[in-house]
């Protein structure tokens, strides 16, 4: 690999050329592009935020500032790069966002290098998506990058069995869900207009769904935890409680059923798993499964891939792709030790 212009450092951060990183941050390279939320893609960004540009759509910029509400609105190193248009970089490079399907905001990454080679990064992604990057060298997100992450049902199916799963739980209590960001949204979406039960969430909670809504995404009205209207649902008998980012599950349900949404662990054929008659996890996610992160790399046109080892399975999802992918080269991120 000691040719190509992509990696991945070990802390993350994902290296376009020789000036930009992605969603982590080292030390010399002058831009940083957020290419969404998730936690796991956040490492070091007070450090960035403090030393280089940072290019991210307007949507997750917003997501940003509903979330920390900082000095994040008035800093001009925090741009914002509508998604489909070309920016030129200083460096005469040029960046390109284009969705990713993952969760509000969320894009992939292309960046065209003076030298005439077309990097990108996936960052997560769903499948299929619309839009593709065209690229030479790509890096690639493998969080579902194991052969044993085939899933043989749509999203769709999955949606209906969260709803049926969700109404028949009401039926003997509250139900308690629990998703990451952007998954979260989409159980609002399925439960709303189909429950006729408050649906309970955090402050923080609320004020993301505010920015989903003014994106034009419809949900109903979220009742506060912490209002007096929250606390009066919380004796009702039957209500749906939300539970995303620092929202403490707790280790103890004292009554109603808990129903985790994320396709991890959940088997090939069908959406849902029971752990018991209080516990049920469905397969709702929003990123492509195996066979759609080979489509992807397919569709990116990419000769050169290099799978993101330091946040998954890059090392079975490179393999994977040498296999099924006989006109690509893939290797897994070298995990270099980052500038610092
Ligand atoms: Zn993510
Ligand atoms: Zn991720």
């Amino acid at each position: 690999m000691p040719h190509w212009t992509v990696d991945v450092f070990d802390n993350g951060a994902v290296r376009l050329g020789t000036n930009t990183v992605c969603d982590g941050y080292a030390r010399g390279y002058a831009f940083r592009v957020q290419s969404h939320l998730h936690d796991d893609h956040m490492a070091g960004f007070d450090k960035s935020k403090g030393e280089q540009d940072l290019f991210m759509s307007p949507e997750t910029r917003q997501l940003l500032i509903a979330e920390r509400n900082a000095d994040l609105e008035y800093r001009d190193n925090l741009i914002p790069l509508e998604r489909g248009l070309e920016r030129e970089l200083p460096d005469g490079s040029k960046l390109t966002l284009l969705p990713s399907g993952h969760m509000l905001g969320s894009c992939q990454v292309a960046l065209g290098l003076p030298n005439g080679i077309r990097c990108g990064y996936s960052g997560d992604f769903a499948w299929p998506l619309d839009d593709v990057m065209q690229v030479d060298e790509l890096v690639v997100d493998s969080t579902y990058g194991s052969p044993a992450s085939i899933r043989r049902y749509t999203q769709n199916e999955a949606e209906s069995c969260l709803l049926e799963v969700v109404c028949q739980a009401l039926r003997r209590g509250s139900v308690h869900v629990k998703a990451h960001r952007g998954t979260i949204e989409r159980v609002l979406q399925v439960v709303a207009g189909n429950v006729g039960v408050p649906v309970l969430a955090s402050s923080r909670l609320i004020g993301e769904v505010d920015v989903y809504r003014s994106h034009g995404f419809g949900a109903e009205e979220l009742v506060a935890l912490d209002s007096d209207a929250g606390r009066a649902v919380l004796n009702e008998r039957s209500y749906i409680r939300l539970y995303s980012k620092k929202d403490s599950f707790g280790n103890e349900l004292k009554e109603g059923t808990s129903v985790i949404c994320s396709a991890y662990m959940v088997g090939t054929d069908h959406p849902l798993l029971q752990f018991s008659e209080r516990a049920y996890q469905v397969a709702l996610t929003n990123h492509a499964d195996f066979e759609g992160t080979l489509a992807y790399v397919e569709a990116t046109g990419a000769k050169r891939v290099v799978t993101d080892n330091t946040r998954s399975h890059g090392i079975d999802l490179a393999i994977a792709i040498n296999k099924y992918l006989p006109q690509v080269r893939a290797e897994p991120s070298s995990n270099s030790s980052v500038p610092s």
